[in-house]
């Protein structure tokens, strides 16, 4: 006989690590590249997820990478491709595919991973339909008349402006908008958006701001009085 053989399965032509062939080599050493089933925190409004106590969002290529992070392979020089093959509300499967090598083998390994979603509400969400915000634009008229277009167009340059932020920090986001008589109150998640949107108004409109503080309460954990702030905004 030429070669080596398999003292399991027999073959011959396979190639060979640690004594066996490469097929029962790794059905014997299944942890080569594993990935544990995940659960995990999904708000049922915006569908962003929580992952290491922080809502992030769950689209499609950010759950990839967050599976990604709970595989653990001992193949050398490893490359993990993730891809949703089934959808879901409850849950969702993943194929994970390992590629690295085994010695001087060439090794793929294919997993399916189930992620169970656990319905939450986040954090911005539950502020949302809590009627929460920390800071008011009240866009009105300079003079007596109302210059729509102006308004209008302030208010889709605030819109652009919470837009952007946005992507960095979902609380930048503009909960609610209120026409009244003579104007607009945009209501801002966060105050410090508020106040970075309302500087590039500024900058491009030029109205006459005041600004004004109602006291909300006081905050449970620090023990500080919180304020939300209201601007007047004259364009
Ligand atoms: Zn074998
Ligand atoms: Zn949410």
């Amino acid at each position: 006989m030429k070669g080596k053989f398999c003292p399991k399965c027999g073959a011959t032509d396979r190639p060979f690590h640690g004594g066996f062939c490469i097929d029962c080599y790794l059905k014997d050493h299944p942890g080569l590249a594993e990935t544990e089933d995940i659960t995990i925190k999904r708000c049922t409004h915006c569908l962003r997820v929580k992952t290491r106590g922080v809502w992030e969002s769950g689209a499609p290529a950010s759950m990839g990478e967050i599976v990604r992070a709970h595989v653990k392979t001992s193949l050398e020089s490893p490359e993990v491709t993730v891809e949703l093959v089934e959808p879901g509300e409850k849950k969702e499967v993943y194929e994970v595919t390992v590629k690295g090598a085994l010695g001087a083998e060439p090794v793929s390994l294919t997993q399916l991973v189930t992620v169970k979603y656990e319905k939450q509400t986040c954090d911005v969400c539950s502020r949302k339909s809590g009627n929460y915000y920390e800071a008011i634009l009240q866009l009105r008229p300079a003079g007596r008349e109302i210059d729509l277009q102006r308004m209008r167009s302030a208010l889709m340059f605030l819109r652009n402006e919470a837009r952007a932020m946005v992507k960095k920090d979902r609380k930048a986001e503009i909960f609610r908008y209120e026409m009244v008589k003579n104007g607009v109150d945009v209501y801002f998640g966060s105050a410090r958006a508020a106040k970075v949107a309302l500087q590039h108004l500024q900058a491009t409109y030029r109205p006459t701001v005041k600004e004004s503080y109602t006291l909300k309460g006081v905050d449970k954990e620090t023990g500080k009085k919180r304020y939300s702030v209201t601007y007047s905004v004259r364009l």
